[in-house]
């Protein structure tokens, strides 16, 4: 194995009041880009872009220092950090949005530091996707460019999605996601459609149901992690992206083979998300659990 390449990540950084039935939680910390670096810091090298406002705890700042996330492209402003409220209903599905607030993001001019420009691994966490695209456009060609978006872009802002869409390698998005944004019902005439935006390679997640890798070489279906007990899926879908980019970037390919692997460590970090509030469960990870779950679900899918 080659040692793992540096990934970039650029998304949200936020509060979250969260609601699920298992609990509630107010101000935790969240955001795409905080769930993602948590997670893909298991993997290798993670060099972050966003901004926080002045009431962002110092002590996660030091967390995630002490994770080895690069904070050089971590700006601190004033005014007050993003904040989204949501709430799960009894089957811990997709979540209701109740409330966003973009505040320092509304102004943010991300500016990808130097040292940043030649990450071979790029991954646009949910934010406006010009924000995203922007960021695309001051790195040195990666070798693979990942991107994530929700319903709020989708509805709110699809001119800059299509442009953005034009710009990236592979979508990493939910069913209910890829629906929408290509206005088909079937979910293979929808990737055909999602396809000719822009992405190659599109993964649909499924929730509880697993995800769906679509790859010029071939197709793949993988199950979700069986969990007894959820706390909190905020976060599953930048966990499972992180685990996902984690794994392509450490092996350093971006074939079918490799893919296919990525998704299960996909799975795992996704499974790891839904079992605490916030990262708290991620944040505290050991590389054997992580691997000691990847193989739980190889035995699941395996024919042997
Ligand atoms: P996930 O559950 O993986 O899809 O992502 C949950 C995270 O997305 C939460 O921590 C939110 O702070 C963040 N989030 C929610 N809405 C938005 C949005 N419109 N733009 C960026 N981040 C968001």
């Amino acid at each position: 194995m080659t040692s793992p390449s540096n990934i970039l990540i650029v998304g949200s950084v936020a509060f979250d009041d969260v609601e699920t039935p298992a609990g509630r939680r107010e101000r935790s910390l969240g955001g795409s880009a905080n769930y993602f670096a948590m997670g893909a810091s298991h993997f290798g090298p993670v060099q972050l872009v966003a901004v926080v406002g002045e009431d962002f705890p110092a002590d996660h700042i030091e967390t995630l220092k002490a994770r080895g996330v690069d904070l050089e492209g971590l700006e601190q402003v004033a005014g007050d950090t993003f904040f989204w409220r949501g709430r799960y209903g009894a089957d811990f599905g997709d979540a209701e949005t109740l409330d966003t607030q973009l505040n320092v993001f509304a102004d943010f001019q991300p500016k990808v530091p130097e040292a940043y420009k030649r990450s071979p691994y790029l991954f646009l966490g949910n934010i406006h996707p010009s924000l995203q695209e922007d960021v695309v456009d001051q790195v040195d060609s990666p070798k693979l460019i990942g991107c994530d978006t929700m319903n709020f872009w989708i509805q709110g802002e699809p001119e800059a999605l299509s442009k953005l869409l034009k710009k990236i390698n592979l979508l990493i998005i939910n069913e209910g996601e890829a629906r929408l944004l290509s206005g088909e019902k079937n979910l293979l005439k929808s990737v055909e459609l999602i396809r000719e935006m822009g992405p190659e390679i599109i993964i649909i997640k499924k929730g509880a149901h697993g995800a769906a890798l679509f790859h010029p070489e071939g197709r793949f279906f993988i199950p979700a992690y069986p969990l007894a007990e959820l706390q909190d899926p905020t976060g599953a879908g930048d966990s499972f992206a992180s685990g996902v980019m984690g794994y392509i970037a450490r092996h350093d390919n971006i074939d079918l083979k490799t893919f296919k692997t990525a998704l299960i460590y996909g799975t795992v970090m996704a499974s790891f998300a839904c079992e605490g509030f916030s990262f708290d469960r991620v944040a505290a990870l050991h590389l054997e659990e992580i691997e000691g779950r990847a193989d739980e679900i190889k035995a699941l899918i395996s024919l042997d």
